[in-house]
Parts: C-alpha cells; sequence; structure tokens
C-alpha cells in the first residue's frame, strides 16, 4: 500500500525550502513565499519527492529523490532531464544529491535504449568514483532525451552525436526544397 499525502497546508517562514511532510499525518506544509516562484514540473517533483519520505520513513534524501524521479519519469516530453534541473534549482540542495540523480536518471534512460545515456553512464563508471563532471543545461536535455517522448529511440548515435530520423528526414525535404528553389 502506498501512502499517499493527506492534505497540503501554506506555511510562512519556512526558509528556503520549498515543502517538507509530516510523516505521522502525511500532512505537506508548502512554503508560501517560495512556492509560486517554481514551475508545475517543479512543484509536482517536490511533492513526489516528500511522497517518498512517506512511503519510506528511514529512507534517505536520495532514496525520496529517486522515488521523486521514477514519478516524474515518462509523464511528459523530457522528463528525466526536468527532474535533474528540478532537484538543481531547490536551494540547498547538494551537488552529491543531484549527481547521484543523474546518473539515476542515465540508468532509467539507458534502461529504455537511449544508447547516449548508456555511453555517459559507463564514462562515469570509468572514473570510479572520482567526481564525475555532470552535463547541465541542454548538454543534459541531449543526453537525458529518451525516457518521457511518446516515441521509441529512432535514430542513431554518430561519435558524440545523436541523430534522430525525425530530424535527418526534415533536413532532407530542407536539402531538397533548398536544391529546388536553386535550379
Ligand atoms: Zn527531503
Amino acid at each position: 500500500m502506498e501512502n499517499k499525502i493527506t492534505q497540503y497546508k501554506w506555511v510562512d517562514n519556512m526558509g528556503t525550502n520549498p515543502a517538507s511532510v509530516d510523516l505521522d499525518t502525511g500532512i505537506v506544509q508548502l512554503n508560501r513565499q517560495t512556492w509560486g516562484s517554481y514551475s508545475k514540473f517543479q512543484q509536482k517533483f517536490i511533492i513526489k519527492h516528500e511522497e517518498g519520505h512517506l512511503n519510506n520513513p528511514y529512507g534517505s534524501e536520495y532514496d525520496a529523490d529517486r522515488y521523486a524521479l521514477n514519478k516524474m519519469a515518462g509523464t511528459e516530453s523530457r522528463s528525466l532531464a526536468k527532474s535533474v534541473h528540478a532537484l538543481e534549482s531547490i536551494p540547498g540542495v547538494t551537488e552529491s544529491r543531484v549527481e547521484k540523480m543523474y546518473v539515476e536518471a542515465l540508468k532509467l534512460d539507458a534502461s529504455m535504449g537511449n544508447k547516449i545515456a548508456e555511453k555517459e553512464l559507463l564514462k562515469i563508471k570509468n572514473m570510479n568514483g572520482k567526481r564525475i563532471k555532470r552535463a547541465t543545461g541542454t548538454e543534459a536535455e541531449t543526453i537525458l532525451k529518451n525516457r518521457g517522448n511518446s516515441h521509441k529511440t529512432n535514430g542513431f548515435v554518430m561519435g558524440n552525436y545523436y541523430f534522430s530520423f525525425t530530424n535527418l528526414f526534415l533536413m532532407v525535404i530542407i536539402i531538397l526544397m533548398l536544391r529546388r528553389k536553386n535550379s
């Protein structure tokens, strides 16, 4: 049985912490001052993180993060990269938490057949616990491509680049159109 959040309460003076959950009552407190500054996706992610605590009371922050990632994965396009970014932009979240989340996201994406994610995982593994250089922003979005997109991997990897068949198809059309124009 999954533990559900029972109620939401607005709270003042929570500092920078966006939310917290009471493990006995299942009530989630939301930071009235900062909540509105998060995107809808980030808000959902934070709620799922708190739900993660509720379902694993002795678990760590990492466990709650992983729970949230799994709940958010596939809910919309680029959900994995967005999850990593959601965590990253919460004040007070350590880089080590974001790194762990990044690796979890890569594993999920690799399991869905994203070859770039698989390569990235291997690269991290070969660093033997040394600090990883985590891809951020658009780079992370290129790597964490697969999960959450409506279609499966439709493309191939060449060097460090991923070519989707849709993009290639569009490129061919554009080239053909340009050639027709010039002739
Ligand atoms: Zn937490």
